[in-house]
């Protein structure tokens, strides 16, 4: 039946009807994405996600559940996250990567084209809603888009990591990539090799032909090496004039057929600008991973190769056989 109420309540009524549109065109209008979930997963409401740069209407959700909106494992951990929001009472977070066109129930339009296939970094808080009035319990999600934060993150992540004359990994990256291919290789007992590189004559070349010089030879030899790398392969700057290759799944044999390579390339390498007549030439000092060598210990050992190539005149690489002992 009609509700019909006295002149002095209609008055009341309406002043509530009209502040619900105010509250519904203010959820509607939020530029952040939030959706109500019930404890199966099932999108029960949307709301706000105006900012159309940032969020794809999420309105085709309605209805349909995690799993057919999510891939698989990311679909798993919202569910166990919305769960536990409700079973907590507590607030949950989660940051999670998602692709518009890896959601098969968006429509067409918004599941193709470039924009649709870049990752999208978002932060969840998931809230329960104990009081929404709903057959089954429901949890609050709330979604912010954090791609512009995560992009500068990254951005910020390769400039710590990377040495700014020649854009190759630093000592820092080489040291966390080199932990983790010891582990690997001893968990697996698969081979791992170390090459410690070390420009010859290099002071000659800078009082000679200037500081110029050498920096254009630190760039062109780099380059030149790099190109010849497989893309496992790490070279890093160590030190001014240093280097070092980490060479996973890499025995002594592989080590040092590319070593002459190297040395062959370098040998090619020519300064036209500064110093057209100059040769270039490197040393390299070669150790393969022993049994339950730690990577220090490798290093020492390249270090003491890469002595005795330069000892034994340069333009060479020298192997450490290396032995059991710590
Ligand atoms: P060796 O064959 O025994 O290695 O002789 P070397 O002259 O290369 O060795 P040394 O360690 O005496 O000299 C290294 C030189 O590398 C000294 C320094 O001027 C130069 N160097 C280090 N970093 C840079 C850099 O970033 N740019 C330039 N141009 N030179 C650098
Ligand atoms: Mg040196
Ligand atoms: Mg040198």
């Amino acid at each position: 039946m009609e509700h019909d109420p006295s002149p002095v309540s209609r008055a009341a009524y309406d002043a509530v009807c009209a502040e619900r549109d105010q509250l519904l065109t203010l959820l509607r209008a939020l530029p952040d994405i939030s959706f109500v979930l019930d404890e199966h997963g099932v999108y029960v409401n949307v709301i706000g996600g105006t900012n159309e740069a940032m969020y794809v209407s999420g309105q085709n959700l309605l209805g349909h559940a995690l799993h057919d909106a999510l891939p698989t494992p990311l679909a798993d951990e919202c569910l166990h996250l919305v769960r536990t929001a409700i079973e907590s009472g507590e607030l949950q977070t989660i940051e999670y990567c998602l692709r518009a066109a890896d959601v098969p129930v968006l429509p067409e339009e918004a599941r193709t084209g470039t924009r649709a296939a870049a990752d999208q970094w978002f932060e969840g808080r998931v809230l329960p809603l104990p009081a929404y009035d709903h057959t089954n319990r429901v949890a609050l999600w709330v979604a912010v888009n954090i791609t512009p934060r995560k992009q500068l993150e990254h951005y910020w992540q390769e400039v710590a990591h990377t040495d700014p004359l020649t854009g190759l990994a630093n000592r820092q990256r080489l040291f966390e990539r080199a932990h983790q291919e010891v582990e690997r290789a001893h968990r697996h007992q698969h081979p791992l090799a170390l090459l410690q590189i070390d420009f010859d004559h290099f002071k000659r070349l800078n009082d000679v032909y200037g500081h110029a010089a050498g920096d254009e030879a630190l760039r062109r030899i780099t380059q030149s090496c790099a190109g010849i790398l497989r893309d496992a392969d790490l070279m890093a700057r160590t030190g001014g004039e240093e280097f070092a290759i980490l060479l996973p799944e890499t025995d002594s044999d592989g080590a040092l057929d590319l070593s002459r390579r190297l040395l062959e390339t370098v040998r090619e390498v020519r300064l036209p600008d500064f110093a057209p007549e100059v040769r270039l030439t490197i040393s390299i000092g070669c150790a393969t991973l022993r049994t339950k060598e730690s990577f220090d210990r490798l290093m020492r050992r390249a270090d003491e190769a890469l002595y005795e190539a330069k000892a034994s005149g340069r333009d060479r690489v020298c192997a450490n056989q290396g032995s059991q002992e710590p």
